[in-house]
């Protein structure tokens, strides 16, 4: 999973840039990236770790100058994590110019279509599926709305981009939607980011006055020229595959995500649980910050108290911090604290929003037992994960998920939980308004997409 954001139009463009990526870091923070272009060359910035410390002391001016910029946030899913030449925005210089882009999702068919090109001749940079989109729009020929044509053809799978180029800015979104993609149009010009609230940091700012924020629909290619919009839309296939992990998880409560509030949908998601898998306790907690808004809703649909019985530390990253196991459980530990005045003596009910690897909540059922809590509980406010995902999603492997093989009943006694439940699948489904599954993505959890055929299946 990762994070974009694109700028056209917009005094210091490169510094916008960088607000947007700062209020989308949940969504990656290994890697970070700025390009720019001042009406006469690109000028790049990139490097590991946060937007903050990739950019410090950065004089944007001087160093990523003009009105047009586009930026990455990194959280690998495909690729090598430690590959300096994968960190985004990736640049090439193509017969009709420089060209920059940036790709939230997965592509499918990548190493295929990476063998074909490189049998005939092409020489690869880096080992990241987002670079296939340079080489095949390299090779495509006729207008450039052909060309992308061309070059998105022959790509499965999941993509929101933006490329840059001394043109503008071009926005696409992959025929089933599986990442989320919004545009602010304004003035003479024009924002784009992953999420909504990346938005919401310039309400105050006058030149961005009124302006009011749009999805890219699917299918969708919009670009920007001299400040001009012209959009054309690929087929769509007739269900889309927003992906469902977006609103449980990925996205931040303050984000409007494929047209719908993720707290509003969250707190669906709560109830539904509440009502699937309720729990006699004396207090209900979440494990903050990811499911705060799952469990007070799980609390009021039962009246139970809800207390914060976990404190995070807000200066480390997410669990996942990096896509390694051992870093990942150090960093469960770094992360959370249980508030022993709170747990002592109680029946606990603890709502996480997913369980993936088990990690978190086999710590946290640890945290609180050791603080004193007498019964805990553990409640999830999706349904198992049993299935990688290969649209962007951080579960690569059956083997690693907790909840594949083995059955619930297991998973609970190596959590340690007194018990354990999950949320239906059609559960989420209704809380998505999706109870005929032609909407969302939900792969992970059901292993089979009926509606649409899958593409390559993973072994
Ligand atoms: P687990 O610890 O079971 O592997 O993962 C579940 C926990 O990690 C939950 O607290 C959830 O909020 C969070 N989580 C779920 N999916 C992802 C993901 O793709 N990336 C990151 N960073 N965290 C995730
Ligand atoms: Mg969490």
């Amino acid at each position: 999973m990762c994070g974009i954001a694109g700028a056209c139009g917009v005094d210091d463009a490169s510094y916008v840039i960088s607000l947007m990526l700062k209020a989308m870091q949940h969504r990656g923070q290994e890697a970070a990236g700025i390009v720019s272009y001042d009406g006469s060359s690109f000028h790049e910035l990139r490097g590991k770790g946060l937007v903050d410390e990739v950019f410090a002391d950065v004089d944007y001016a001087k160093a990523l100058p003009g009105r047009t910029a586009i930026g990455h946030i990194r959280y690998s899913t495909a690729g090598d994590p430690d590959s300096r030449e994968s960190i985004q925005p990736l640049v090439a210089q193509l017969r009709q110019g420089p060209t920059a882009i940036v790709h939230n999702g997965n592509l499918t068919n990548y190493a295929e279509r990476r063998s074909e090109l490189e049998e005939a001749g092409a020489i690869f940079r880096s080992k990241s599926d987002t670079e296939l989109f340079l080489h095949l729009i390299a090779r495509a020929r006729g207008n450039r709305r052909e060309r992308l044509s061309a070059a998105f053809d022959q790509v499965e799978g999941a993509y929101s981009l933006l490329l840059m180029t001394p043109r503008g800015i071009t926005a696409a979104v992959d025929p089933l939607g599986f990442r989320p993609l919004s545009m602010l149009r304004f003035g003479a010009g024009w924002l784009f980011a992953s999420e909504t609230c990346a938005f919401d940091l310039f309400r105050d700012d006058p030149r961005f006055a009124g302006a009011v924020s749009a999805p890219v629909d699917r299918g969708r290619v919009i670009s920007i020229d001299d400040y001009c919009a012209t959009a054309f839309t690929r087929e769509a296939a007739a269900p889309s595959r927003h992906c469902s992990f977006e609103h449980i998880y990925f996205s931040r409560p303050d984000s409007t995500v494929f047209g719908r509030s993720a707290n509003a949908v969250r707190e669906r998601l709560g109830r539904a649980l509440a009502a699937a898998g309720p729990a006699d306790a004396d207090l209900v907690t979440a494990v903050p910050d990811s499911s705060n808004a799952m469990a007070a809703a799980y609390a009021d649909a039962l009246g139970l108290p809800f207390r914060f019985a976990l404190i995070r530390n807000h200066y480390t990253g997410r669990t996942f911090i990096t896509p390694r196991q051992t870093a990942r459980e150090l960093g469960v530990r770094m992360k959370l604290g249980a508030v022993r005045d709170a747990v002592a003596g109680k029946r606990i009910v603890v709502v996480d929003d997913s369980l993936v690897r088990g990690t978190t909540a086999r710590k946290v059922v640890a945290l609180l037992r050791d603080a004193g809590a007498t019964e805990v509980h553990l409640r999830i406010g999706s349904p198992p994960v049993i299935h990688p995902c290969h649209w962007g999603i951080d579960t690569p492997s059956r083997r690693e998920l907790a909840a594949a093989d083995g059955g619930i009943e297991n998973l609970r006694l190596s959590i340690g939980a007194d018990s354990l439940g999950y949320l239906p699948l059609e559960s989420l489904r209704e809380a998505l308004d999706d109870a005929d599954g032609s909407a969302y993505c939900v792969t992970c959890f059901s292993g089979e997409s009926p509606l649409v055929p899958l593409g390559r299946r993973p072994a």
